[in-house]
């Protein structure tokens, strides 16, 4: 399975600003930076739009992404999400004052977007992947993602506090073959850690000790103000197999 890590490294030294991964680049895992991937051929493989939730920085450039991919006809990409997370982006995002409503716009003849429903812990496919959402604990509904294809599962876990029931599931999956893990604030940071339901680099940490064996790690979603001491603190870790994601990197597995 190839994964992007959406953004521009030369740009940004590393730092990812918007979030989104690209799977096989046509499912993506949030909208944060889609709507700015060149060349506009990028933009068109994208079939499958899997939110994580609908804060800003996972969904800031989905409008601009689903207006940039518009191709008048029946075909339109498919987006993925909790109810709660469409639900926000119905009445805060396309509601015709911040963008046009592109939901209501949609007709069987012409459609922007077709919107799916996710239930946590049903797999949905799309074209040869399978995607598990599976809740995790942030401050509004969020999911973390259990990806596979034939020969592979990536585990995506993003945005929350230290939960268990994904990796008790990835720890089942006897093909895991990597993790995508969120580290947001430094130690010193803890407090806004907790209010902002995120981890540090102490909690990444016990995080993944829940995994039990070693298989190679990403620390995703560095807060790019703090991105110079997170990698402080994530290297005296002394855990060989976890580096740090890079804005532009792409992975085989
Ligand atoms: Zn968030
Ligand atoms: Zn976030």
């Amino acid at each position: 399975m190839r994964i992007e890590i959406v953004g521009h490294d030369e740009a940004h030294h590393g730092s990812q600003f918007l979030i989104s991964y690209l799977c096989d680049q046509r499912v993506a895992i949030d909208a944060g930076g889609i709507g700015e991937l060149a060349p506009l051929s990028r933009q068109f493989q994208i079939e499958d739009v899997f939110l994580t939730h609908a804060h800003l920085d996972h969904t800031a450039t989905l409008p601009v992404f689903l207006d940039n991919v518009f191709n008048p006809g029946p075909e339109c990409v498919r987006l993925h999400g909790l109810r709660a997370t469409l639900q926000v982006l119905q009445q805060d995002m396309f509601n015709n004052r911040l963008w046009p409503d592109f939901i209501a716009l949609s007709t069987p003849q012409n459609r922007f977007l077709e919107t799916h429903e996710l239930e946590p812990e049903r797999a949905v496919t799309a074209g040869h992947l399978k995607l598990t959402p599976v809740l995790l604990r942030h401050v509004i509904p969020t999911v973390g993602y259990l990806v596979s294809d034939e020969r592979s599962t990536v585990a995506f876990i993003s945005d929350t506090l230290p939960t268990d029931r994904i990796w008790e599931l990835a720890r089942a999956c006897p093909n895991l073959k990597a993790v995508f893990l969120e580290v947001s604030f430094p130690n010193a940071m803890t407090w806004l850690a907790e209010a902002a339901a995120h981890l540090t680099p102490d909690t990444f940490r016990t995080e993944l000790a829940k995994l039990g064996r070693d298989v190679p790690v990403v620390a995703i979603h560095l807060k790019p103000r703090f991105r110079s001491e997170l990698e402080r603190e994530i290297h005296a870790l002394q855990l060989p197999q976890i580096q740090i994601g890079r804005a532009g990197q792409v992975f085989e597995f």
